[in-house]
């Protein structure tokens, strides 16, 4: 008799798991997703263009882009990584590129392509999707597991759970209640809420290479910070976010930040620039000759917080002028008061303990061939592709372990 496999999750890891199966196992594989639609994510994913992988790194340097979940991830890139996710694709037609920042996209710009390849593969394999069905509990019974799904019994070998992130800890509850350790979900890659008019007032100003620091933990990124109506966002902020999520999620989103607009310059190097100009332009006007990095609104900013008059020259400023524009650059102070999602973008930090996790299967601990892949698990990357690389591989990784435990019991 064939294995029989139940997915619950018509997301990217419950549909990829599900192919990567079938493409090792003849088996029946059945998927059963709550809502009508599969893939929903990938759909609107990457601004509906869908960000599928970063470009192929080692796996250890891969890796230092997950939060949560790095040891798991090195040790599996081995076996499926971003560089095999790209020929998997592209063997099946779908043209990549990759972006300056190293994000990996369709050619075609759409993330309908890559849905429609997995479409075919599901078609290719026969595999059955059931609509509208959502799982409410999960048992076993000597080797077979009992999985209520719409009030009904369904019967099987091997159970996959790839629910995707939890919102509530309630979701939680059909795992707990059967031993699996769970964490508390809380929301990462979100942008910082910050009430200062004269900051807000920028909105739409890009600024490079600018280092963030959360006062009081241990926590630094630098990269692009993007002003917007609410406060701060860009690839810096929501980097920081994503590592500092627990902490932040526990200080319900008050805290402060230093920023250092200058990036990794030093305070001495940002007072030798200065003497610099002093000595080269003292005769310009300090709202005239502006630090080059900085768009022209953000040095009259810069100008403004340090209390110097715009009309002064250079060769004027006084020692307590040159001071506070050295603090202004080196170590803005702000109030957070609140987050924001970004593009509606967000992962969940939390899920299934990764403790209870075989790191070589994504099988549970506790229950043999029950499995969790993709956000479920306390597994999160930053932006970038990294989230959809995590479904990709531990997707992979679980069918793998399948197909070889499967063909072992003929
Ligand atoms: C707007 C947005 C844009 C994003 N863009 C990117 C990007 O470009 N690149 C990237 O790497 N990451 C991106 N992410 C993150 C990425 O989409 C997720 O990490 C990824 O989709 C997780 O896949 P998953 O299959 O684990 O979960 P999901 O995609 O959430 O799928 C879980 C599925 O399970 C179903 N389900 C849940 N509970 C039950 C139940 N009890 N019974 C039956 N079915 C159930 C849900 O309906 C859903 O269809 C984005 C996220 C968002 C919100």
């Amino acid at each position: 008799m064939k294995k029989r496999v139940v997915i619950i999750g018509g997301g990217a890891a419950g549909v990829f798991s599900a192919i990567q199966l079938r493409e090792r196992l003849d088996c029946d594989v059945t998927i059963y997703e709550r809502t009508s639609e599969l893939l929903k994510k990938v759909k609107i994913s990457g601004g509906g263009r869908c960000n599928v992988t970063h470009h192929y790194l080692s796996q250890a340097q891969f890796s230092k882009n997950y939060p949560r979940g790095q040891k798991i991830l090195k040790q599996n890139f081995n076996k499926f990584s971003a560089a095999d996710m790209w020929l998997w694709l592209e063997t099946r037609g779908v043209k990549l590129k990759t972006e300056a920042d190293g994000r990996v996209f369709p050619l075609s710009n759409d993330s309908q392509t890559i849905i429609d390849c997995f479409l075919r593969e599901l078609d290719r394999f026969n595999i059955k999707v059931v609509f509208g069905s959502e799982l409410q509990k999960i048992a076993k019974r000597d080797q077979e597991f009992i999985l209520t799904i719409n009030q009904k019994e369904c019967i099987a070998d091997y159970a996959i759970i790839a629910t995707g992130g939890a919102q509530k800890e309630r979701e939680l509850s059909m795992f707990t209640s059967i031993g699996i350790q769970t964490i508390s979900p809380v929301p990462s890659l979100f942008t910082f809420k910050i009430k200062e008019p004269s900051l807000t007032e920028l909105m739409g100003l890009s600024l490079k290479n600018v280092m963030i620091k959360i006062i009081g933990k241990d926590y630094k990124e630098i990269g692009d910070v993007l002003i917007t109506h609410w406060g701060l966002s860009g690839p810096a902020i929501l980097k920081l976010s994503a590592w500092a999520a627990f902490e932040l999620h526990k200080a319900a989103y008050n805290f402060q930040i230093a920023v250092q607009w200058m990036g990794e310059m030093t305070e001495e190097q940002i007072r030798q620039e200065l003497d610099m100009i002093i000595k080269n332009n003292g005769l310009a006007k300090v709202v005239n000759r502006k630090i080059e990095k900085f768009p022209k609104r953000f040095w009259d900013y810069v100008l403004y917080k340090a209390e110097i008059e715009l009309e002064k020259k250079w060769i004027d400023l006084s020692k307590k002028n040159v001071n506070k524009l050295v603090q202004v650059l080196f170590h803005s102070v702000y109030d957070i008061q609140g987050k924001t999602t970004f593009k509606e973008e967000f992962v969940t930090a939390g899920g299934i303990n990764t403790q209870d996790i075989d790191s070589n299967t994504m099988m549970s601990k506790k229950l043999s061939n029950l499995y969790f892949i993709g956000e479920v698990t306390n597994i999160d990357g930053i932006t970038g592709g990294f989230n959809f690389q995590n479904t990709w591989t531990s997707a992979t990784v679980c069918a793998m372990d399948i197909a070889e435990k499967a063909k072992k019991c003929f």
